[in-house]
């Protein structure tokens, strides 16, 4: 479960980081009002569970709260990367010197969480991990330790952090830590804790993922849960009993059983492809079910190809066969289908499909090599 910035900045406060006064607004008067309270310049901002705000315009300098209200209402009207803006934070502006990046999350390859620094933050950090690495500073956390003073100070010297901050970013690494591990959360993170023009370091953005696992012993976090955030693919999804989850490649993926659905993805990947969705159809997939799923992957106007990697188990083989062709009959498409079925009446299921000229695959491999080609193509 992700946290709202404000959400995560609140939580953060509690732990004695220091944030920027202001509140949230689900309306653009309210955010009048709230810019008036404050009395200065204000920043208004978009509360969407997508990271790159900013760069989508989701972040925006008032001068005034008439200008609070008028970029309010622009911000409150807009989607980012498809999520509708609901409710915008407005806070006081502050006036930054420097970006820092701040952030812990778990390394399962060390089994330990590992905090992270670079004071190159800011909105291009991931291009940062990308290009220079060397710039992002690493510190693995003892779980039953935690995080040590001397660790936080090694982190500050690791990002060149003037000697004159050191003593309240150790603060402010700590507390992350004790939120994070209070929270059982999988990801903390403070990007950018900023130098202000007045030499104090302040939490302008925030951001926490939570281990839905642990939810449990944490009912006052569980309530924050907002319904508002899932992708309307993935509610529609819901509504037909599919596990669907967005991605960003081409290659559509309908498949039946989480297992079968993550090696689908992995062997695309290792073809050079990129898949578009995770599809789990469940088992006994009706026609009714194909359909739902064909339409949800197909509204996708990246997908260039959709591969069927059907195990014929509860779900026979030529039952899929007819739903495919069925759901075929009501929606209109020029996308190529790779389809790959094995099992029970798989034999008969690929006669069907082959009669109706759509492209087999022997094995996974081979499907996912022709889905790869068909998307390139
Ligand atoms: P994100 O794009 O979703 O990560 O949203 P952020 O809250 O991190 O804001 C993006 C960028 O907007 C920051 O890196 C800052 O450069 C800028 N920004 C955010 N808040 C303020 C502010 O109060 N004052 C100023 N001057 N810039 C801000
Ligand atoms: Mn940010």
């Amino acid at each position: 479960m992700k946290l709202h910035e404000y959400q995560s900045k609140q939580f953060f406060a509690r732990y004695g980081i220091p944030i920027p006064r202001g509140r949230v607004a689900a309306t653009a008067s309210e955010a009048k009002h709230i810019a008036e309270e404050l009395a200065g310049r204000v920043v208004i901002k978009a509360q969407v569970l997508v990271g790159g705000r900013g760069k989508a315009g989701g972040i925006l300098l008032a001068k005034s709260p008439e200008e609070a209200e008028e970029l309010a209402t622009q911000i409150l009207a807009m989607k980012i990367k498809g999520l509708p803006v609901r409710k915008v934070l407005v806070d006081e502006a502050a006036n930054i010197e420097t970006e820092i990046y701040l952030g812990i999350t778990n390394d399962r390859t060390a089994r330990k969480p590992v905090m992270m620094a670079s004071s190159a933050g800011g909105v291009d950090i991931e291009e940062v991990a990308r290009e220079s690495p060397e710039k992002i500073a690493r510190m693995h956390i003892d779980p039953l330790l935690g995080l040590r003073d001397y660790q936080a100070r090694d982190i500050a010297t690791s990002i060149d952090l003037p000697r004159d901050h050191w003593k309240v970013f150790g603060q402010i690494a700590k507390g992350l830590w004790k939120a994070y591990q209070g929270s059982d959360a999988t990801l903390a993170e403070i990007n950018p804790l900023v130098i202000t023009a007045d030499n104090k370091l302040l939490a302008v953005d925030g951001k926490m993922v939570l281990d839905d696992n642990a939810l449990f012993r944490h009912p006052d976090l569980e309530e924050m849960r907002d319904l508002d955030i899932e992708a309307p693919s993935e509610i529609e999804a819901r509504k037909y009993g599919l596990s669907f989850i967005k991605l960003d490649g081409d290659i559509g993926c309908m498949v039946n059983g989480a297992g079968l659905a993550m090696t689908t993805m992995d062997i695309i990947k290792l073809f050079g492809g990129e898949p578009a969705n995770f599809l789990d159809i469940g088992g006994g997939a009706s026609s009714e079910k194909v359909a739902a799923a064909l339409r949800i992957i197909l509204n996708d106007p990246n997908v260039k190809a959709l591969l069927f990697n059907i195990f014929g188990g509860i779900t026979r083989g030529d039952e899929v066969a007819r739903g495919i062709l069925a759901a075929l009959e009501v929606i209109q498409t020029d996308v190529p289908m790779i389809i790959r079925l094995v099992g029970t009446n798989a034999e008969e299921g690929m006669q069907i499909l082959a009669d109706a000229e759509m492209i087999t695959a022997e094995t996974l491999a081979d499907a996912a090599k022709k889905s790869v080609a068909a998307a390139g193509a």
